[in-house]
């Protein structure tokens, strides 16, 4: 599977181009659909029979799982913190795939987790585990070949992208770019925006995360270069996980009139809101920069319904 790069205009003086992590051709994919391709080899290849997972009611790591379950026949466990919060179109199409989702408060996840793997277990099934996000090793495997495309690309194009600005959760999706980075060596700065994660923490997981893909390979990254090579941003958080704003949703509507691309307000809304401040604030200029769109088009829809309602109550 590989998504295209499309020219998409001048911004600050800077050269833009997109690359469409969204029109993967699986469950409205994004980068959850890339790295669950790799998930669901290691499950076929381990003869495993059935899946548990992690995640929000918003999450689109539990949409594309679970429909990559419901089409190969395998049962799929969803265990869920409780929150406050509508349905949103991932918790409808999740359950419309017969996901079994159990709901704890946030401190039990964990050892429900263990409980229901050891209960599967125990009824004679061999289940696989994906953490939430589709975080670890494969998830980061799955963004070092993305992160290849980006190169063949350009190669193709003969251009070179000064910096890739991405939406970073779990920092799973910015750690697979940073070890594709490094081992080619590449002039470049990946810029994760976090849309959640605060400093230093959000920063530090990144980090582990290209540690633990290196030291499993058995090749050494010098402390030096891994510092340099992870920037982790988390001024355009807007209160947290799933808090969108006023220019947010500017910023939504200002793409999709404008180059006719979905964005939503949890992940890429953000962070493309967070790469124009970046570059306006730090006076990027005359630079080549790639935006990864990462997915999360059912979020797209969710958003939009919630601006369509505060216009209404006046919010905007
Ligand atoms: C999950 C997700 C991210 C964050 O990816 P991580 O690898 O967890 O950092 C970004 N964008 C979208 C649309 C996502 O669904």
């Amino acid at each position: 599977m590989s998504t295209p790069i499309y020219w998409l205009g001048n911004i600050e003086e800077n050269r833009i181009w997109i690359k469409r992590e969204d029109l993967l051709p699986f469950s409205f994919g994004g980068n959850k659909a890339r790295k669950a391709e790799l998930f669901m080899r290691e499950i076929k290849n381990g003869g495993y029979d059935c899946v548990v997972t992690y995640g929000t009611s918003s999450s689109n790591h539990c949409r594309v799982i679970s429909n990559l379950c419901v089409s190969h026949g395998l049962p799929c466990y969803v265990i869920s913190p409780s929150e406050k919060s509508d349905p949103t179109y991932n918790s409808v199409m999740t359950a419309l795939f017969k996901a079994q989702t159990t709901t704890v408060p946030a401190q039990e996840v964990h050892d429900t987790i263990e409980n229901k793997m050891r209960e599967l277990e125990k009824s004679g099934y061999r289940p696989y585990f994906i953490e939430g996000g589709g975080h670890g090793k494969l998830g980061t495997e799955a963004y070092v070949q993305c992160y290849e495309e980006i190169k063949e690309y350009e190669i193709e194009k003969g251009i070179r992208f000064d910096y890739i600005f991405l939406a970073s959760g779990t920092g799973t999706t910015q750690a697979g770019l940073v070890c594709g980075q490094l081992a080619d060596g590449a002039k470049r700065q990946v810029i994760g925006i976090s849309i959640a994660r605060r400093n230093p923490r959000g920063r530090e997981v990144v980090l582990d995360c290209v540690r633990s893909y290196f030291a499993a390979l058995g090749q050494r990254i010098s402390e030096k270069r891994l510092q340099e090579a992870v920037v982790f941003i988390d001024d355009y958080i807007n209160g947290g996980y799933g808090l969108d704003s006023v220019k947010i949703r500017e910023t939504i509507e200002w793409v999709l009139k404008t180059y006719g691309i979905p964005l939503d307000a949890t992940y890429t809304g953000k962070s493309f809101y967070g790469m124009t401040e970046y570059i306006r604030q730090r006076c990027v200029r005359d630079r080549n920069i790639l935006f990864l769109h990462t997915g999360g088009t059912p979020l797209f829809f969710d958003a939009l319904k919630n601006a369509e309602r505060y216009r209404r109550e006046g919010v905007i």
